[in-house]
């Protein structure tokens, strides 16, 4: 019998999705902060922000290295999101987990169906906005420079994710006050 009773110690395996401008990095980093959590890194084709930093908001591929990446099975899923790829490197997950660590997953809702499948026990959070003016002034107030038909594509894509995501996550949280939405985050994966 192993020492812990024969339950493995596996660290639990959360995905945070919501629209894109919702506040899912912001609540992200405050969630790691508090709880000690590690959010994985995705990679991703689509251009670097001003803001961003390569290695921590996302590593930044060519389409080419990222298809590469897709046919050595690096990948624990991937996806098209707005005409980019964006994907979950797998060792650095599974390493975390094995040590016994809460790993975040700041992915879109194909890659929540992906996560569920290979791990049932996955916690699937899904954030909302308090309404879609709000939505559009946070997408905007991120800076990133976006021109208005992208911004209206992620506004589209919103709200049929939301429906979506109403059929198979397992909480769903409104981000009106961000602190409220981070607490019902932590209190989520604590429990
Ligand atoms: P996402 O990661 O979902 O694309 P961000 O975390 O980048 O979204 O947030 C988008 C913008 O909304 C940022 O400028 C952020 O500071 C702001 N924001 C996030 N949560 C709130 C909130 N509860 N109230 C007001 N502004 C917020
Ligand atoms: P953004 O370009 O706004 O950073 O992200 C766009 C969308 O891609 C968001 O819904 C985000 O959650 C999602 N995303 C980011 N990384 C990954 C990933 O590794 N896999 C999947 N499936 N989606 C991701």
């Amino acid at each position: 019998m192993e020492a812990d009773g024969g339950t493995n110690r596996s660290g639990k395996l959360v995905v945070l999705s919501g629209p894109s401008g919702v506040g899912k990095s912001t609540i992200c980093r405050q969630v790691v902060r508090q709880l000690g959590a590690s959010l994985s890194v995705s990679a991703t084709t689509r251009p670097r922000g001003r803001r961003e930093v390569h290695g921590r908001d996302y590593w930044f591929l060519t389409r080419e290295q990222f298809e590469e990446k897709i046919r050595r099975g690096e990948f624990l899923e991937y996806a098209e999101v707005f005409g980019n790829l964006y994907g979950t490197p797998a060792d650095a997950v599974r390493r975390q987990l094995a040590e016994g660590k809460t790993v975040i997953l700041e992915i879109d809702i194909q890659g929540g169906r992906a996560v569920r499948t290979m791990f049932p026990e996955a916690l699937l959070l899904f954030i909302l906005p308090p309404d879609e003016k709000v939505l559009a002034e946070r997408i905007e107030g991120r800076k990133r420079g976006e021109d208005p038909e992208t911004l209206r594509r992620r506004l589209d894509a919103a709200e049929r994710e939301i429906e979506e995501a109403r059929g198979f996550y397992t909480k769903m949280i409104v981000n009106d006050d961000l602190e409220k939405a981070v607490q019902e985050v932590v209190e989520a994966i604590s429990q």
